[in-house]
């Protein structure tokens, strides 16, 4: 930060203290200032922190920041069993967390290769052999189930079509979709009106086809067919399923973009995308002009971008006359997406389902991760041919439970029961593409599959061949966390919507039952009817700046479907304000105007921009692009102590986020080698993402004539920048590894793994990227700061007394 910045800043400060002290007189408060600790600084002046809360005029008579807004809960009472379930986790991940941790490490779930474990998941050998645990033997059939409802109506009878996709080619599948038989009509309405509504069942074609009949019918002659989806797996995994349909290599005519991925080419006229994607898009071409027509498909989930592109696309097919529109909902709550363009018609795909038998938990269950598999093992055991379903709501579950399924399954057959195979597959965002694309293939030699799986099965991915889901009930959901200062991902029942969804996916191809963790009456009674969308419960931070930047000056104007909490509006331009994004009056300030141009959360935006002033931008742009990839460290089980010794090598004591920098000066410096990387326990994989990104954010610093400044080997100027950035994260010592945020008191511990952990050295002051709940809150990646940078970089918050 140059002297005059810093001078504009605290010029800045003075006006909101003296803002603050109007509001303060007239509420008849006192000026919320503490002391928080003293020390000693180089001089040996006594310098004491203060922390205070000072708030921008803009919220002036609005609303007063004495405690964060609550967010929406997707729950109705949080005394309620299941909210009370949810919040105690599994004893059964714990058990297998634990018994992992004894064996000194995590094991991710493709590290399996070798084992026994490794053998039944099918994961490939690699390594040695690994030592089967004590395996713990299930009595089956705990989980009482009582008959109730039925579920969907027997629409068409069809044949059960097991073998199905092997029996007939690629093209006979696309005929025998039930959005075929409705072709022609489909293709006459979408002529006919420019903006329509698609509604089918999961599995209909919506995704894989809509787009196919779109590209035959003309409408790629004179622009691109783009398809919005709300999950990055789904929209990798639809384009290569399409590519392959088309008979195109995938990034050819048929391609996909997600954040810092895109796979399109100069061909491409069939562009799967997330709706993030399209939304930045919307900021450098407002029009869309490269688009002919936008299917936005599973409108039904509501997320964040598909509801802000709702309001966007809107105003552009309102001036673009050759401009067309497809919402797709999975759902039968088309009513709102359609009143909301006009009433425009809505279009349904006549569906082809099945009966579902559903049958409830005559007690709330306890442990649903335990009780998922017992039921699982018990169908495998007892019931007829047809793949299991399970729906967990994270990876430690889905993990757990596919370790368990395995244990039990190796237990039975080691004490000589004839059981048939099973063939367990996980899937999750974060798992590898390879191993993702296995639940769409045909179990061998007629074993059952079972497939476990979060939310991203519900409506995203469609499986044939499942006669049997096992609904826990839950599912992870982003809230912001108000404790937490931030958003967190949480479990929380679904709704009532949502597990209609799940139970939908036994009777894709023949009649089939679904089991449900829990009992009607929570069914009735606790679950809401239909989620809340994610716009009333998250952060809005990239959302305001975004639309600021579309010069949407009041956001509370803006045409939402259904508008977020006005307090989330107002929390989220406050914290873009604190960062220097909004000015007083709530305008985008100039670097706001930058931070917009990068697909970066804003704190990392301004980290990176903080780089250019401070001459240090390559080294923070290498910190920003190693924390937008997940964690290049690898810890083998058989190799815990190797690999901990590797990764101290890099350490340096100050910071976590300069540990991962000299990582990768380290990687470059070695010609980006892979062998390097195998040799020091590092992820290559995650590594050369990182380069990508680090490229990909180059590009756009290119675009904006930001020169590419070092600080050679003066790190200080970076951690400088990242407490530019973090400094609401800043956190004072408390005692050993323990720490508490300043503003909030919260605590914080270090994590064993970071680079600050038992070296001796424990800074009185750090900053952290964000906290993880596990045990305990752990700060993930913690950077040593100095009090004055705190006073300096983030004065609204901090001062310093001499
Ligand atoms: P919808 O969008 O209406 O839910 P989709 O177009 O996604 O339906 O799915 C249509 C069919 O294509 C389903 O039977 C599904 O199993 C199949 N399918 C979709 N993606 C893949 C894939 N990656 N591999 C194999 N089959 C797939
Ligand atoms: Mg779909």
């Amino acid at each position: 930060m140059t002297l005059a910045q810093s001078k504009k800043l605290s010029q800045l400060t003075a006006d909101n203290a003296q803002w603050e002290d109007r509001q303060l007189l007239r509420s008849g408060a006192v000026r919320g200032t503490e002391v928080q600790t003293e020390f000693d600084d180089e001089d040996e002046k006594k310098v004491i922190l203060l922390v205070h809360d000072t708030k921008p005029p803009f919220l002036d008579g609005r609303i007063v920041f004495t405690k964060q807004a609550e967010p929406i809960m997707p729950l109705k009472d949080p005394t309620s069993d299941m909210a009370i379930i949810s919040r105690k986790g599994s004893t059964l991940v714990r058990e297998i967390r634990e018994k992992q941790s004894m064996n000194k490490s995590r094991q991710r779930f493709w590290e399996l290769a070798g084992s026994k474990l490794g053998d039944i998941l099918g994961v490939e050998k690699t390594a040695e052999q690994i030592d089967a645990d004590t395996a713990v033997v299930g009595e089956e059939g705990e989980v009482d189930f009582k008959e109730e409802a039925k579920f969907s109506q027997h629409l068409k009878k069809g044949e059960a079509v097991s073998d199905f996709a092997k029996s007939k080619t690629l093209a006979q599948q696309r005929q025998y979709l039930p959005i075929f038989s409705v072709r022609e009509e489909l293709l006459q309405v979408v002529r006919e009106n420019q903006v329509v509504v698609v509604v089918g069942e999961t599995g209909s074609g919506k995704t894989t086809q809509l787009t196919q009949y779109l590209h035959e019918d003309g409408y790629t002659t004179n622009g691109v067919v783009g398809c919005t989806q709300p999950r990055r797996v789904a929209a990798m995994s639809v384009a290569k399923r399409v590519s392959e349909e088309m008979e195109t290599e995938l990034g050819d005519k048929v391609g996909y973009a997600i954040r810092f991925e895109d796979v399109t080419g100069p061909n491409t006229v069939i562009k799967y995308m997330t709706d993030g994607v399209l939304l930045r898009e919307t900021l450098k071409d407002a029009d869309l002009e490269k688009y002919r027509i936008v299917v936005m498909d599973e409108a039904h989930e509501r997320s964040l971008s598909t509801d802000v592109l709702f309001g966007i696309l809107k105003k552009v097919v309102a001036r673009r006359r050759d401009f067309k529109l497809i919402v797709t909902s999975a759902t039968l709550n088309a009513e709102k997406f359609s009143n909301f363009f006009g009433s425009v018609p809505i279009f349904h795909i006549p569906g082809r389902t099945f009966p579902v038998k559903v049958l409830y938990s005559k007690t709330p269950c306890e442990d649903y991760v335990e009780a998922a598999v017992k039921q699982a093992m018990t169908i495998h055991i007892t019931s007829d041919p047809g793949d299991i379903l399970i729906f967990m709501t994270g990876q430690d579950e889905i993990e757990a439970t596919c370790y368990a399924l395995a244990e039990r399954m190796e237990s039975l057959e080691s004490s000589n029961k004839q059981v048939p195979k099973l063939l367990i597959l996980p899937i999750y965002s974060q798992l590898p593409a390879d191993l993702q694309a296995k639940i769409f293939q045909k179990a061998e030699d007629g074993a059952r599959k079972c497939i476990v799986a979060t939310n991203i099965a519900e409506t995203s991915l469609t499986v044939d061949g499942i006669f049997y889901v096992i609904d826990t009930g839950y599912g992870k959901i982003k809230v912001y966390n108000p404790r937490m200062g931030m958003d967190a991902l949480q479990v929380f029942p679904v709704s009532r919507a949502a597990s209609d969804q799940r139970a939908g996916r036994a009777g894709r191809t023949g009649p089939g039952t679904c089991y449900r963790l829990y009992t009607e009456s929570a069914y009735l009674n606790e679950m809401l009817p239909s989620p809340v969308p994610e716009i009333q419960r998250t952060n809005l931070g990239n959302v305001v700046l975004l639309l600021k930047s579309l010069k949407i000056d009041n956001l509370l104007d803006f045409d939402f479907m259904d508008p977020p909490p006005q307090e989330n509006i107002l929390n989220s331009m406050y914290q873009l304000w604190v960062l220097g994004a909004l000015n007083n009056v709530g305008n985008l300030t100039d670097l706001g105007w930058k931070m917009v141009e990068f697909p970066l959360d804003p704190p990392l935006a301004k980290m990176l921009l903080m780089g250019e002033q401070l001459g240090c931008i390559n080294e923070v742009l290498t910190v920003v692009s190693m924390l937008s990839v997940p964690s290049v460290f690898f810890r083998p089980k058989d190799r815990v102590e190797e690999s901990d010794a590797a990764r101290e090598k890099f350490f340096v004591p100050e910071s976590d986020h300069l540990t991962l920098l000299n990582v990768y000066q380290q990687w470059k410096a070695n010609q980006y080698r892979g062998d390097w990387c195998n040799d020091h326990f590092l992820h290559v994989k995650g590594l050369r993402k990182a380069r990508e990104v680090r490229s990909q954010l180059l590009d756009i610093l290119k675009t904006l004539k930001i020169p590419l400044t070092s600080c050679g080997p003066d790190w200080d100027v970076v951690r400088k920048a990242i407490c530019s950035a973090y400094f609401h994260n800043a956190a004072r010592l408390k005692g050993v590894g323990e720490y508490v945020n300043c503003r909030n008191g919260m605590p914080c511990h270090l994590h064993p793994s970071s680079a600050l952990y038992g070296l001796g050295y424990t800074p009185d002051y750090v900053v952290y990227h964000e906290l993880i709940l596990t045990t305990k809150e752990y700060m993930q990646c913690a950077t040593s700061v100095e009090p004055h940078w705190l006073a300096e970089l983030g004065p609204m918050f901090f001062s310093v007394k001499e």
